[in-house]
């Protein structure tokens, strides 16, 4: 018997074995296909019941065993995992597909959407059908077939052009190194990063040391490295990267994915790719981004200007550096950084033991929420390292499941995420709860020492516990709606501003005791941390903004007149450039978020979402951070919602307006507090 197609509450991993996966694919596809087969074969009129509702319901064990399977794949994988996800992964596409491209599904969808007003529908209700609808519109299922023929060109060229791009990119990096064999050229870097660049010497058979383009290296040496000559070479490597007229340029890549989706928009009636992207965000119009970015950068900038003659001061009194170069940027801002704060994570991480952060934020979400996480053994897991909880509320109502999983293994991904086994809905007269995991890589303990936090991994555990809260508070109709399934620049609200607490003196008495001494954190760290939080504030949200509004630039209007990629970029980046610009480097060619990943028209939602979070917190530091009215509006109006309205009326019913830039410039230190 396959546990996976049998009815199961918690996932039973102890009883999954990898033959069961894709048998029970098949199975459950089998069985979506015939419950949309039967929606499309009534001979009764479309509803929204007997269509949309039907729909929402027919796919609920096909994506708890996806949950199930690709939650392994990443938390515990193993080469006979990834196989499967490999023979798996076109199966689940081609069934995307043959709903999307289902045209009698979508003449009823279509039927009951054109009546929506005369139907009597609940505003979430209303929500989904105009999800539902639009991710078949959005997809074509409007236009003539002529068009749609167009559409399916452009989709296959726009992949196979994101594809290169990547590739492009990679081999770029990839080819490039720099041999370094006198320990001249080396000074500065810490012990760690010469390690690193000698121990990748020695693996090529070289002597010395070897940087490369990748993070790890790269970063260091720019930081660190005390030859500014060297840095230069380094830094102008990375910034060239794709743009150089060779074989793996990519300047006409670049050209044509702006054209290709600027005519894929107007075919589909929209003006811009931006447009298209946007409809489904809380921004909603590329008017409104523009605004908000360029709102931002006239508040920002005086800071941002007055930051880099602080750095071209210090660099020229220290080094007589007479011209501040893009390669001295990170040099001299790691040695003023050193001079106004010496605070190490080392001295921080004995008051962070893991077990202690955990019960802190459990504190957090228990003076807020009034939750009680207790800890279980009776629940089934992937691995023996993951730790289970029953959550209940003040009143001792079941609330979710939780699942923890905090240090690296040898078959788990980096970084660190939330996920669900089982997302909440309502059927029935039932409230269903839902299964939420944390999944992390945080410093695993020693046999000398529990596992100590560095203050990042700290904000880390928090931020992921925050989509975690959003999860498990969940309270719709339907599944599709639940916790985190909102739009892409409001999904960090909840995770984010959970962050707020790690540097607040009251949350942090509550955990951040001495692991040895029991002492609380000293005031002056607290103070220390949230002053070095905000170093540079304005230099790296001047950088952010031009990102963004390169971003815009590139989607935001019709790219056709475009025909020099570094004159267009020089023009847009003219009022965010600090540092001289240099005529060998570009950005766009290399600008795999916004040409090979998902962030076109979506690179502003960094800053989008501090804005939000800035703002929301605000709101509670105004009242007091462990206000129980504020957090009950929170968890009414935000929480729970998940998608079921707009975010921006759901945002407004939180706090009673929209959004403001000052909260986030106050806390990032930019203008001063008024009043
Ligand atoms: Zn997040």
């Amino acid at each position: 018997m396959n546990p996976l197609l049998q009815p199961f509450d918690t996932a039973p991993f102890s009883k999954i074995k990898n033959e069961h996966f894709k048998a029970a694919f098949l199975e459950a596809m089998k069985d979506a296909r015939a419950e949309i087969d039967a929606i499309t074969s009534t001979q009764e009129k479309p509803t929204f019941e007997n269509t949309i509702e039907t729909l929402e319901f027919s796919e609920q064990q096909l994506d708890r065993i996806s949950s199930v399977f690709f939650n392994l794949n990443s938390a515990e994988t193993n080469e006979e995992i990834q196989k499967i996800a490999q023979e798996v992964s076109p199966l689940l596409s081609e069934f995307g597909n043959d709903i999307t491209l289902n045209e009698a599904l979508f003449e009823r969808i279509k039927t009951v959407y054109q009546q929506k007003e005369s139907r009597d529908l609940s505003v979430e209700q209303q929500t989904l059908l105009d999800k539902r609808y639009k991710s078949f519109s959005r997809n074509g299922a409007n236009l003539s077939e002529e068009k749609k023929k167009r559409l399916r060109e452009i989709d296959a060229e726009l992949s196979k052009l994101k594809l290169k791009f990547g590739e492009n990119v990679l081999a770029e990096t990839n080819k490039y190194e720099m041999h370094l064999t006198d320990e001249k050229d080396v000074d500065g870097l810490p012990e760690g990063a010469k390690e690193m660049a000698s121990q990748l010497a020695r693996s090529k058979e070289k002597k010395g040391w070897l940087i490369t383009l990748d993070y790890p290296s790269y970063v260091p040496f720019m930081k660190y490295a005390k030859n500014r000559e060297l840095r230069k070479e380094l830094s102008l490597a990375f910034g060239s990267k794709a743009f150089k007229g060779d074989a793996y340029d990519n300047q006409e890549t670049v050209l044509k994915i702006a054209n290709l989706r600027h005519e894929r928009a107007t075919l589909l009636g929209y003006s811009t790719h931006a447009h298209f992207v946007l409809e489904e965000r809380m921004a909603e119009t590329p008017e409104k981004v523009h605004s908000f970015l360029n709102e931002l950068l006239d508040k920002a900038k005086p800071a941002a200007e007055q930051e880099f003659k602080q750095l071209e001061d210090f660099a020229k009194d220290l080094d007589g550096i007479d011209k501040l170069q893009k390669w001295d940027g990170s040099y001299y801002s790691e040695k003023l950084k050193q001079k106004l704060f010496d605070l190490d994570d080392e001295q921080l991480k004995p008051y962070f033991k893991l077990e202690n952060v955990i019960e802190g934020v459990f504190k957090v979400a228990e003076k807020l929420f009034g939750l009680h996480f207790e800890e279980v053994t009776d629940i089934d897991t992937y691995h023996e390292e993951v730790k289970t909880f029953r959550v209940y509320d003040a009143d001792k109502n079941f609330i979710s499941v939780f699942y923890a999983d905090f240090h690296p293994r040898a078959g788990k991904r980096g970084g660190a995420w939330m996920t669900s086994f089982k997302p909440q809905w309502k059927k029935d007269g039932m409230n269903v709860r839902p299964h939420i995991s944390n999944v992390c890589n945080f410093t695993p303990s020693t046999e000398t020492k529990p596992s100590l936090l560095t203050f990042n991994e700290v904000t880390t555990l928090f931020h992921e516990f925050g989509h975690g809260l959003h999860g498990m508070l969940a309270n719709t109709t339907y599944p599709s709606l639940s916790g985190t399934s909102v739009y892409w620049d409001f999904v960090e609200l909840p995770s984010q501003i959970m962050e707020n607490w790690c540097y607040e003196q009251k949350a942090l008495q509550l955990f951040a005791k001495h692991y040895q001494t029991g002492e609380v954190i000293p005031m002056e760290f607290v103070k220390k941390i949230k002053e070095s939080a905000t170093f540079q504030e304005g230099m790296a949200t001047l950088r952010q903004l031009s990102f963004g509004l390169l971003d815009m630039s590139w989607h935001g209007a019709d790219p056709s007149k475009i025909s020099n990629v570094k004159a267009h970029e020089s023009k847009v980046f003219d009022g965010t450039n600090l540092y001289p610009d240099t005529p060998e480097t570009c950005m766009s060619t290399a600008f795999a978020h916004i040409f090979q990943g998902g962030y076109s028209s979506g690179y502003y939602s960094y800053k989008w979402a501090e804005v939000l979070d800035a703002d929301a917190f605000a709101y509670f530091k105004e009242k007091g951070i462990f206000d129980k009215e504020v957090a009950t509006k929170f968890k009414d109006h935000v929480l729970s919602k998940g998608g079921t309205e707009n975010p921006m009326v759901l945002y407004k019913r939180f706090r009673g307006a929209e959004p403001k830039v000052e909260a986030l410039l106050e806390r990032a230190g930019l203008i001063k507090k008024a009043g």
